[in-house]
């Protein structure tokens, strides 16, 4: 028997344990085109916050009573689809549980690129994604600009504070705590706002006399206030996230958002879905970056099925560094 973790109930604000409910789910026949999959790796993320609501956005809601999903890595333990058999490490959607059947045109073999699996949930996957194009595409830096990026020691957060080094840009970040500033600093940033012991407004003023030319938004709130009082003319900023708003479902941004006309401001926000697509152009670039080290990975990992929920509540409380991820 399989086990699956199903939404119990919507929460009002942050999410308890309560909301959540670990069953056994019966799995059924291997039909044409599917596999059996049991999963290794599973993927929590502050998106998944949103999908709790029952609103229309860019995924399905999930449905109380029904099974979670989300990115998961698996081994591949029985297959009725051609070009898959038992024991090939796939990538797909059917996460929050130990094993699931799959339709193998939803699910991706995990190309060879000398990487441990979980690899791909993180810097090799949708976060290193997300941060790649964000940066590069969404924020069109380039080299010379002066970078700012919150949520500095999360999933996505280092990996921009990476890219951007290597890229040749100043790069300012900001993250809670001094531990997590540490990482942050070992990953080659110019200069870290630990926003928890000062009003990021007034450190990024510090850290940034000249302004910044790119923000990378993964926090919406004082953080994007404080991005807008300190860009320069015609910064761009990209924006990713805003997790400081998902439990609460009300931003509270934009005290300067008049900066937004003077100082000639593009903000674009972006779905990674857009970029994928353009995955081999990543792949070209940050597997290389990833085997000589100019990009490392860091992940806080929790082990066991019945653990998921709380490494997901964790992301809200900053309970990670680098991606969180359950191992199985
Ligand atoms: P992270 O690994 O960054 O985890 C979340 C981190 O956010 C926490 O560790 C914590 O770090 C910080 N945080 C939590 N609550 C707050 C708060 N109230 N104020 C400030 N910081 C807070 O997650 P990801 O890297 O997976 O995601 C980062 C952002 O990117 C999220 O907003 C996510 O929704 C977004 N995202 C968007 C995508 C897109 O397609 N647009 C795709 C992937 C992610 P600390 O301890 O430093 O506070």
């Amino acid at each position: 028997m399989a086990r699956a973790w199903h939404l119990k109930s919507r929460p009002s604000g942050m999410p308890t344990n309560d909301n959540f409910e670990l069953k056994d789910v019966e799995l059924p026949e291997l039909a044409d085109g599917q596999l059996r999959v049991r999963n290794r790796w599973l993927s929590v993320d502050p998106y998944m916050r949103g999908r709790m609501n029952d609103v229309k956005s860019y995924v399905p809601a999930f449905q109380v009573g029904e099974p979670m999903d989300g990115g998961a890595v698996g081994e591949v333990v029985d297959s009725k689809a051609e070009g898959f058999q038992a024991g090939d490490l796939v990538q797909h959607m059917s996460g929050w549980r130990d094993e699931a059947v799959v339709a193998a045109r939803t699910a991706q073999k995990l190309p060879d690129l000398g990487a441990p699996p979980e690899r791909f949930l993180g810097v090799l996957g949708v976060t290193g994604i997300t941060a790649y194009f964000g940066l590069l595409d969404a924020a069109r830096a380039k080299e010379g600009d002066i970078v700012f990026v919150s949520a500095a020691a999360g999933a996505v957060g280092s990996v921009v504070v990476q890219v951007a080094k290597a890229k040749g840009m100043k790069v300012i970040a900001s993250a809670g705590g001094a531990e997590k500033c540490d990482f942050v600093r070992s990953l080659g940033v110019d200069e870290v706002i630990d926003y928890k012991s000062q009003p990021i407004l007034k450190g990024l003023a510090a850290a940034a006399p000249d302004g910044i030319d790119v923000y990378f938004d993964n926090v919406g709130g004082d953080h994007l206030d404080a991005a807008l009082a300190l860009a320069r003319n015609n910064a761009r900023f990209a924006i990713c996230g805003m997790i400081e708003g998902y439990n609460t479902g009300q931003p509270t941004s934009l005290r300067f958002a008049m900066r937004i006309i003077s100082a000639r401001i593009a903000i674009k926000g972006f779905i990674v879905f857009d970029y994928f697509p353009r995955m081999a152009e990543f792949y070209a670039e940050m597997a290389p970056w990833m085997a000589n080290g100019t990009v490392k990975s860091r992940e806080t990992i929790v082990d066991g099925l019945e653990n998921t929920a709380d490494a997901f509540l964790g992301l809200f409380e900053g309970a990670n560094t680098g991606k969180m991820l359950v191992r199985l």
